[in-house]
């Protein structure tokens, strides 16, 4: 029964749900209906409104017209300088989008050579080649016998061996007339020297085909083989614009292949004797010059850099394990070079100029020698412009001038390269490309310099040289050349090149031990004689050339490392005789705090301040001699001595001036900034200032001028010399500031 009711009960709740229920979801449903229409009613109208906008009246032409002037002409500038900036962004798009082109096919070019040069060779070791190159033979041996000649190198071996040897060597046995006949002109060259007879006549496949004929050092070669080395050369040597496809890389193959002609060539050969150190002693090579290259059979090469009676001494570049005594080597003909141009900018590469931030090859057009002459004095003209470094205590005490050599000398660990760092960053924006050596430093120091270039956006400018201490001896010391070489190229196209070598002191070393491997007599400190010679001659390089070459300028920094500051030292002594001046640092003054820890006393500049600006000459004039008057007095007072109120005046506006030549790294001042500080510092206006805050003072006073008297610091900008009445302004102007910055931090 109960069950009957439930059912009931259930059925009587489903009747009253079904009914209200209904209700509430028609309402529900037409609720929502309602709100859809009314949004699509609204987008209609908007939809017919937007539409009876296009009816509004155009804007009249003449409407620009109404509009002020510097409006229109910030519209312009903002216009022109968008499309520079695109202008730029495409440039650089377009020279990434060719360096990338051009590495990919340099990679597939290199192959393409291998496969050219080895089916050349196989081609012509068959016929028909060699049917034509034998019917050739007659005439080769003509021109033999009449380009014979024994050199007076060979002259000179041949009294000291007492022979002089002739060989014949063909791929093929020759006919006995061919070998008769050069036979007989070289034994009667040989009699008329005094020489004994001495013909060789042999055979050898590996020439593939065609002859070769030696005597003493001197080879006439009509080889196939030596034909496939110029083929090879050839083709290695075709610029690359990077706009090449496949086929235009096969058609120069192919080419180079067809316009290839029989002919001779004449090259003089050695041998090497012994190899030891990345040293290298070679017989032969008689009419080589000091500073050629020399390629080696396994493709190897060195630089000659001694010269002796019977025997030759030359740095080995790469790796020298392949090379053993009887290695062949040839001459190249020419005096070793680097690449040079804008391509290096930027790029971290070893003294060679090949690129070691695998940045991908560096492509060139041009080279240069590493040593040539120095411009000649009718070709310089006086060193006239500054080369500001940024940096407080040197630009106002020791001034640098654009073509002059400073040198920078100090304990180790005393700031030598962060004064370097600071002056490159200091650069940007002057145009001055920068070149910055590095030799016997650690990797790692070397690429911390390169990141920190990086960051402040100077590395577009500068080109690295490194030779780290991890590399031979050789490499370390033609570091420096290859620098110069790199820095000419800019400095002979009329721009400001600034080079540092960091250090001339590693560079002494490496040197050294080159010398000492090539046996030479060791001088002072067991350096050779000639190690004067080798620093004068790279660093008269730097110069301020005239207006008739170009007016461009080389600018060097090298820096020493000293020993306890012992700055009369050998090759301190000489580096110091060679420049034009010095920054010694000073490790008691490095100590102290004081940084850049310039020693006043013992930096000297004997060009630059002929290059200062006319208010950094008059703002710092006084500088000199109150600094000099300080240490004086500093020196007496510092045993604890009671001192008199006129020199304690001394003493601290000393104290305060040495804090305001206290500079933080990377953070290089304009020349202007420079002198309100130490022309305010040396009116006095810093007296009640603690030494400590000197620095935090001198940033807050040139902030401080930027705001209430811009007029003034454009006045300074300008650099020249300031009129009595200027000064007094500017006085006012910056005590009217100090005063301020006072009261606000009382
Ligand atoms: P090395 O003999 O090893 O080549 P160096 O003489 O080139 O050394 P740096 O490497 O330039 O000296 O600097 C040595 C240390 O001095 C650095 O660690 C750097 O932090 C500090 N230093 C140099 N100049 C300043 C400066 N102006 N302010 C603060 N610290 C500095
Ligand atoms: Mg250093």
């Amino acid at each position: 029964m109960e069950f009957l009711y439930a059912i009931i009960n259930f059925l009587i709740l489903c009747a009253i749900l079904f009914v209200f229920g209904r209700k509430a979801a028609a309402k529900i449903f037409s609720d929502r209906l309602e709100r859809v229409k009314r949004g699509l009613d609204e987008a209609e109208r908007a939809e017919g409104e937007a539409e009876s906008d296009a009816d509004l009246p155009k804007i009249p032409a003449s409407f620009s017209d109404a509009l002020p002037e510097s409006v229109l002409c910030e519209t312009a500038a903002i216009r022109s300088r968008a499309e520079e900036e695109a202008e730029r962004i495409r440039n650089r798009t377009e020279d990434t989008v060719t360096s990338l082109r051009r590495e990919m096919l340099a990679d597939a070019r290199d192959r393409l050579i291998d496969a050219v040069c080895e089916k050349a060779a196989a081609m012509m070791a068959g016929e028909p080649y060699r049917s034509a190159i034998r019917a050739k033979e007659e005439q080769f041996a003509d021109e033999i016998v009449r380009r014979m000649e024994i050199t007076p190198g060979d002259i000179a071996y041949l009294k000291r061996h007492d022979v002089l040897y002739v060989t014949l060597t063909s791929a093929e046995p020759l006919p006995q007339s061919i070998v008769d006949r050069i036979g007989e002109r070289a034994l009667a060259m040989l009699e008329e020297v005094g020489g004994k007879p001495s013909y060789w006549v042999r055979e050898d496949p590996e020439l593939i085909g065609g002859f070769r004929f030696r005597v003493g050092d001197t080879v006439y070669d009509f080889t196939i083989k030596d034909r496939l080395y110029q083929l090879r050369r050839e083709l290695e040597n075709m610029p690359l614009t990077g706009r090449e496809d496949a086929e235009a890389l096969v058609r120069q193959a192919a080419e180079a292949v067809s316009s290839m002609t029989y002919g001779m060539s004449e090259f003089q050969l050695g041998r090497v004797l012994s190899v030891f150190d990345g040293i290298c002693w070679m017989d032969g090579l008689a009419d080589i010059m000091y500073g050629e290259v020399v390629e080696f059979e396994n493709g190897e090469r060195g630089m000659v850099l001694d010269i002796e009676a019977d025997r030759i001494g030359c740095i080995i570049y790469g790796n020298y394990a392949k090379i053993e005594s009887g290695t062949r080597v040839r001459r190249v003909g020419r005096i070793a070079s680097v690449p040079v141009g804008e391509a290096m900018l930027g790029r971290v590469v070893d003294p060679l100029g090949r690129a070691l931030d695998g940045g991908g090859r560096i492509f060139t057009d041009e080279r240069r020698p590493i040593e040539c002459a120095a411009p000649s004095i009718p070709d310089r003209a006086a060193v006239s412009r500054p080369l500001h470094t940024g940096i407080r205590a040197i630009d106002a005490l020791v001034p640098i001038g654009r073509g002059q050599r400073e040198l920078i000398i100090g304990d180790r660990q005393t700031g030598k390269t962060s004064i370097i760092v600071d002056t490159i960053l200091n650069q940007k924006g002057t145009g001055t490309i920068c070149i910055y050596v590095a030799i016997g430093q650690k990797d790692s120091a070397v690429m911390e310099i390169r990141d920190r270039l990086r960051q402040y956006g100077a590395m577009e400018y500068t080109t690295i040289v490194c030779a780290p201490a991890s590399a031979s001896a050789s490499f370390q010391y033609i570091a420096p050349f290859a620098g110069a070489a790199m820095g000419e190229y800019f400095m002979y196209r009329g721009q400001d090149v600034l080079i540092v070598y960091d250090d001339l002191s590693k560079h002494a070393v490496a040197y050294r031990e080159i010398s000492l491997l090539l046996g030479r007599p060791s001088g002072r400190e067991a350096y050779p004689g000639d190690i004067f010679y080798l620093h004068a001659r790279l660093l008269e390089r730097a110069a301020q050339l005239s207006p008739e070459n170009g007016g461009g300028s080389m600018t060097a920094l090298p820096v020493i490392e000293t020993q306890a500051g012992d700055i009369s030292a050998y090759i301190p002594t000489n580096v110091i005789s060679i420049t034009d001046g010095q920054i010694f640092l000073d490790s008691d003054l490095f100590n102290e705090g004081q940084r850049p820890a310039v020693n006043v006393g013992l930096s000297v500049s004997r060009v630059g301040s002929a290059a200062q600006t006319k208010l950094m000459k008059q703002v710092s004039s006084r500088l000199r001699m109150d600094l000099a008057q300080y240490r004086e007095l500093a020196g007496f007072t510092q045993f604890g001595a009671d001192v008199d109120a006129a020199t304690r005046r001394v003493l601290e506006s000393g104290r305060r001036m040495m804090a305001a030549l206290k500079q933080k790294r990377y953070a290089p001042l304009p020349d202007w900034l420079q002198a309100l500080v130490i022309f305010a510092v040396s009116e006095g206006l810093a007296a009640d200032v603690d030494p400590g805050d000197m620095e935090a003072w001198s940033s807050l006073l040139a902030a401080r001028m930027a705001e209430k008297y811009p007029e003034l610091l454009n006045l300074l900008k300008l650099g020249g010399k300031l009129s009595p009445e200027e000064r007094e302004v500017l006085k006012r102007a910056a005590a009217d500031c100090g005063s301020a910055m006072k009261d606000e931090a009382a």
